[in-house]
């Protein structure tokens, strides 16, 4: 970010927690929920942003009061403060929180306010927000088409999956990631098929869409270990994936390295880690080739970029992983545009997501 000149105070932190009326708990979909803060100025001017938590939670995490000196609530911590600092903001906030949670859901709702913060600044300078994030601006950045499809049994997934892939090329689409969670801990709709069904429904969708289109498979910590994985994947050559999304359970990461070496496939992963130190373990331990920060969750812009320079350094691409409304999607296309190696950001269009929350705001946020 570039240095601060302006005085300006932050007077307010307002978070709204929204959920569609009709939400399923055992549905593989965060787009149902979500907390939106929004951060006051004395100025009148206001910034939004939001996570990927559950937004009871990180609502606690900005509202609770202050215990104690490492136990500070995150909005007794900023009313006063300059919102245009945000580099110092963050560590305020990381430091005096830090009996609260270094990881997890308090780095989330800093993830919020920070991009908050970082379109209030954006606001203020009368610029868009990754002019004020250094680095060589893209020509164009490409969005790939994240599909999470409909269905209760393995037939209806499939044939969703497949007509969603082919609307979102015919809607201009490039690239798209199938989500086929089919079994494991994040399942859809309580399915529990058998491994060879991720690559049925895969050449299926491959088949439909031809050879000229990019896909990305999500099986969502779908394999026990990395020898059950690496049985399903190893004849994926003739499908071309680009990447394949977290193959494993969050904390095998030698087992991640194992798919790094061993797959022929690159490996990402990264949703769900919070702060630069979790993507640290991701990449050296982990070797994952392809880091996916999601701008909220990691802490938002202002630590989404440190994990931007630390892939560079090692030689990985970014691409942010988003799951929630323009508000995110927004910030990830920022990143995007100022990151040389993000080949690609993840969106969900309003015309091919279920969310009641996605479809409403993707227009009013992203036009
Ligand atoms: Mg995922």
């Amino acid at each position: 970010m570039l240095p601060v000149a302006r005085k300006m105070k932050i007077t307010d932190i307002e978070c709204h927690v929204l959920l569609v009326p009709d939400v399923r708990t055992d549905a593989t979909y965060s787009a149902q929920d979500d907390i939106v803060a929004f951060v006051h100025t004395d100025e009148g001017i206001t910034g939004i942003g939001e996570s990927d938590v559950n937004p009871w939670i990180a609502r606690a995490c900005i509202e609770a009061p202050s215990t104690h000196s490492m136990g500070l609530g995150l909005k007794e911590m900023l009313i006063g403060e300059n919102p245009l600092d945000t580099e110092r903001l963050w560590q305020k906030m990381y430091v005096g929180s830090c009996m609260n949670g270094r990881r997890g859901a308090v780095i989330n709702a800093i993830g919020a306010i920070d991009m908050a913060l970082c379109d209030i600044r954006g606001k203020t300078a009368n610029k868009p927000t990754w002019h004020l994030l250094g680095g060589t601006p893209h020509d164009a950045i490409q969005p790939y088409a994240s599909l999470q499809p409909n269905g209760t049994n393995l037939e209806q997934y499939r044939e969703s999956l497949v007509e969603w892939v082919l609307h979102a090329r015919s809607i201009g689409f490039r690239a798209a990631k199938l989500e086929i969670t089919l079994f494991g801990p994040y399942n859809h709709t309580g399915m529990n098929e058998s491994d060879d069904k991720v690559t049925e429904v895969l050449a299926a969708c491959r088949k439909a869409v031809g050879s000229e289109f990019t896909l990305m498979v999500d099986v969502q910590y779908a394999w026990d270990s990395a020898d059950r994985a690496l049985a399903t994947v190893c004849d994926w050559a003739e499908f071309d994936v680009y990447f394949l999304e977290t193959p494993l359970w969050v904390d095998d990461l030698d087992g991640y390295a194992r798919m790094h070496d061993e797959s022929g496939l690159r490996i990402a992963a990264g949703e769900w880690q919070t702060t630069r130190h979790e993507f640290a373990d991701l990449m050296d331990r982990g070797k994952i080739d392809i880091a996916q920060p999601d701008v909220g969750r990691v802490g938002g812009l202002t630590e989404a970029m440190k994990v931007c320079d630390m892939a560079a350094e090692r030689g990985r691409k970014i691409i942010p992983h988003c799951w929630k409304t323009g508000i995110s999607i927004s910030a990830s296309a920022h990143l995007a545009s100022v990151t040389p190696h993000c080949p690609y950001f993840e969106s969900l269009p309003a015309e091919l997501t279920d969310s009641k929350i996605g479809r409403n705001w993707f227009e009013t946020t992203c036009s």
